[in-house]
């Protein structure tokens, strides 16, 4: 680490004011860490004139407000409404998986749920086939895949 020079102060405030001795210049020229400080120094000097000096009247600061409310509103309720959108592709996927690993089978099922339904007894055969978890399941899955494309298509058309 490079040990600080003695002068820095010195040389600090000779490049805020502008007001440089002749030893200060000299030495100021010939020293590496001096001619830096001068620069930033000299740079954030006129950042401040620039600033102090603006000719533009400052915003009010209730309208300041009000945009940096709504902004975060808007931020908000852009999160939600992502957050809503990615559980419904969740969904989706869900469900279009469980679809292709199931179809073949789950058409059988539901065949044989529906001729067990009418051929057997019609009270005995209902509650095994709404007990069956994996056609409640799927069913679930299909109705809420669909209801995913729904609100989808409806949000990217809002
Ligand atoms: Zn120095």
């Amino acid at each position: 680490m490079r040990k600080p020079c003695p002068f820095e102060d010195a040389v600090a405030a000779a490049a805020r004011s502008g007001d440089w001795s002749p030893e200060l210049r000299a030495h100021r020229d010939g020293c590496l860490s001096c001619a830096e400080l001068t620069l930033v120094v000299a740079a954030l000097t006129t950042d401040a004139e620039l600033l102090m000096g603006a000719t533009r009247p400052l915003p009010d600061p209730k309208v300041i407000w009000l945009r940096a409310t709504l902004a975060t509103r808007e931020q908000q309720l852009d999160r939600a409404t992502r957050a809503i959108v990615w559980v419904q592709r969740a969904a989706l996927a869900a469900a279009a998986v469980v679809g292709i690993a199931f179809a073949p089978g789950l058409w059988g099922l539901v065949r044989r749920t529906f001729s067990e339904v009418a051929l057997a007894n019609p009270v005995a055969g209902l509650p095994r086939a709404a007990g069956s978890p994996l056609l409640v399941l799927v069913v679930s899955m299909t109705i809420l895949g669909a209801l995913a494309l729904y609100e989808l298509t409806a949000v990217r058309e809002g």
